[in-house]
């Protein structure tokens, strides 16, 4: 049943981002009060993205497809369903994934000869293709994108974050050589960061994973991980360079320039709706949701305040009008909300769904030819000239996105802790949590018993790990090349 309309707002659990049950209490009351997304129980661990989430996520999808245009990829569609037989032909890949992966052993009433896998990704699909299209150096690099969705079986499940089936875009690129292919890897683990940055207002780090941490037959896997306001840090965004391991699997070969028959050098890269619900937890508070104007659905929501006369009442229908035909004439997504709730309840719904500025046009402001602009995240008000509102409101949602990053920024920076002694550490990570830059001596076992005493992982190794010169390990002493970034993580 819907809640009573009066309590939409007053029913949303304050943010409490010091407990993590009360924190995640927030997160899915927000999404589903906000209309985003709800779950289907009759296949746990699924959901549905309604109207509203669905266009956050086509902006973020733009966002990202224009910069893959612009790197040189296009985009393309492989089948669903994957062979074992497939899978099977890298062992270590078939070995990651094997657990996750949904079976289809029946179809058109009849047992399949060979079970078929949903795709949990499809970089043995694309491997299979790309034995065929590339014959010669002049067939690369291959540089093809697909948007698609995946299913990989998890039994906790957390909106947008973690779910049986989601959404994603994995990129497949094929090289002539090792350093292209490496190049490319941080080429668009670059256009993640940047993405993140830039239009979801959400700062990341971006390094290198850990043997232990990364893709299931990459060589080399580097992420972008940003600080949840909880203190745990959230993989957003992953790039591997998967060496000639695919191309030699599925015989991905070339004539090259001299001649000679060589391997292709592969890579991948994925970014899934995952960043949608980091950028949820980034942003909102104790009213709802604040979405990045950059990405968000409305930008701007109109709110006419009610009149007592005829005349006020089609003075602010007249500006109502005038007012969005020129926000559209600016390029900004605008909506006026003309249903009979009373303004209050107008005010603390747009602000649970996260718009990030109010207009308010009501014949008090009129009568002096003005309109009142609120904005989401400081609800900083200010009175503004009717005929300067629109241009007004284009630097005022650049002021918001700006405000968001700065905020993200100095929360992350707050929370970036350095520890040189394991009882610093324990410490930092039992009572704080957040990122901690300590040095590491590169074994699994310093790396395991950390993450058994503290639930830490090392999310990246930084690009500038080694900037400080070589240390010793926070653990066990040992001589250390670089500093590691710790978090607890999603
Ligand atoms: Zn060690």
């Amino acid at each position: 049943m819907a809640a009573p309309q009066t309590e939409l707002a007053s029913q949303l659990p304050p943010k409490d981002t010091s407990d993590g049950e009360a924190f995640s209490r927030w997160y899915v009351t927000a999404i589903r009060r906000s209309e985003l997304a709800d779950y289907f129980e009759p296949v746990g661990g699924t959901m549905v993205i309604r109207p509203y989430g669905f266009s956050l996520w086509e902006n973020m999808q733009a966002g990202l497809d224009q910069r893959f245009k612009a790197t040189g990829h296009k985009n393309a569609y492989f089948p669903l369903f994957v062979p074992e037989s497939f899978l099977k032909r890298e062992a270590k890949h078939v070995e990651g994934f094997a657990p996750e992966v949904a079976w289809v052993t029946h179809a058109g009433g009849e047992e399949l000869a060979e079970r078929l896998a949903i795709r949990p990704t499809s970089e043995t699909i694309f491997g299979h293709f790309y034995s065929k299209w590339i014959q010669s150096w002049r067939d690369l690099p291959l540089l093809i994108n697909q948007w698609a969705n995946i299913v990989r079986w998890e039994k906790r499940t957390s909106f947008f974050l973690r779910t049986t089936e989601f959404l994603w875009q994995e990129g497949h690129t094929a090289h002539r050589t090792a350093e292209e292919a490496q190049e490319e890897t941080m080429r668009m683990l670059g256009v993640y960061a940047d993405f993140a940055e830039t239009e979801c207002a959400m700062p990341v780090v971006r390094g290198r994973k850990t043997d232990a941490e990364r893709f299931a037959g990459a060589e080399a896997t580097y992420s972008i991980e940003a600080l949840m306001p909880d203190g745990k840090a959230l993989q957003s965004g992953t790039s591997h360079f998967l060496g000639q391991n695919f191309a030699r699997a599925f015989d991905i070969t070339f004539l090259d320039q001299d001649g000679q028959r060589n391997l292709v050098w592969t890579t991948s890269w994925g970014m899934s709706t995952r960043i949608l619900g980091g950028t949820l937890m980034t942003h909102g508070d104790d009213a709802g949701l604040i979405l990045p104007p950059r990405v968000a659905p409305t930008q701007l929501i109109v709110v006419p305040i009610p009149t007592r006369t005829d005349e006020d009442a089609s003075r602010v229908s007249e500006a109502v009008a005038r007012m969005l035909k020129e926000l559209a004439a600016a390029g900004i997504r605008a909506e006026a909300d003309w249903s009979d709730k009373r303004p209050g309840w107008k005010f603390n719904e747009w602000e649970l769904k996260g718009v990030p500025v109010r207009l308010e046009v009501g014949p008090r402001d009129l009568q002096q030819d003005q309109v009142t602009l609120v904005r989401r995240d400081t609800r900083a008000k200010e009175q503004i000239g009717l005929a300067s509102a629109a241009e007004r409101v284009g630097v005022l949602l650049g002021e918001v996105q700006q405000a968001l990053f700065d905020r993200a920024v100095a929360f992350r920076d707050a929370n970036t802790h350095t520890a040189d002694d394991w009882a610093t550490f324990k410490q930092i990570m039992q009572e704080q949590r957040g990122f901690i830059s300590a040095y590491w001596c590169g074994s699994a076992e310093c790396e395991t018993r950390i993450k058994d005493e503290t639930r830490a992982t090392i999310r990246v190794i930084p690009e500038d790990a080694d900037a400080g010169g070589p240390g010793l390990c926070v653990l066990d002493g040992r001589p250390a090349k670089a500093r590691a970034l710790f978090a607890q993580s999603y």
